[in-house]
């Protein structure tokens, strides 16, 4: 019988280097989760066996690598839970980045100055025109996509519109590259 307490049921995770790699799927998971959960950190060596094999229901690893305890671990887990709970970010920042598999990376942010150092925010944003805006933001998140986690695509749920505006990514790519390797 995994860890409960009279009239109260818990979800017992331990935070170990073998286990399930926590994602931002797992988050939403967790944060959807009903009953409490408790988080397990093992310092220097691991926890004892027999506590594992009577108490843990799930392994979450936070990455391919060894921590000395498993303090900062929970930290991670608890913090991309708390921004999806409902009133943590407010109504108007719904949380952005990686949500799942079949998501996209993020679209580059700016705030005020509309200038600053010679660098100028993208006319489009000052425009006001949400359509735009839009279309903007989702081809600058298929950009940074193909440029920094292209892995991504592979599970990324695109339309046909999508994969036209990566085409022509790749294409104007390709083409810096030639224009590059033509100037060096
Ligand atoms: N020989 C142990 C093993 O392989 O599990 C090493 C334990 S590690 C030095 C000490 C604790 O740090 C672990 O029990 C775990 O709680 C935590 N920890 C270390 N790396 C972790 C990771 N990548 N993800 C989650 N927790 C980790």
């Amino acid at each position: 019988m995994k860890a409960e307490h009279p009239g109260e049921r818990f979800l017992t995770v331990l935070l170990s280097p073998q286990g399930r790699m926590f994602d931002q799927k797992r988050a939403e998971e967790l944060s959807a989760e009903q009953r409490r959960i408790i988080l397990l950190c093992g310092h220097y060596e691991t926890i004892d066996e027999r506590v594992i094999g009577e108490l843990i229901e799930e392994e979450l690893s936070i990455g391919d690598y060894v921590l000395t305890g498993g303090e900062l671990a929970a930290l991670v887990v608890i913090d991309a839970n708390a921004r999806l709970l409902p009133g943590v970010l407010g109504t108007r920042n719904r949380p952005t980045g990686i949500r799942s598999a079949t998501d996209c990376s993020d679209h580059p942010h700016y705030t005020r100055p509309a200038e600053f150092r010679g660098m100028r925010v993208p006319e489009v944003l000052l425009g006001g025109n949400h359509a735009e805006i839009e279309k903007w933001r989702r081809r600058e998140s298929l950009r940074a996509t193909l440029m920094k986690r292209p892995d991504l695509l592979a599970t990324a749920d695109l339309s046909d519109e999508d994969r036209e505006i990566l085409e022509e990514l790749r294409m104007s790519c390709k083409m810096q590259s030639e224009k590059c390797k033509l100037q060096s």
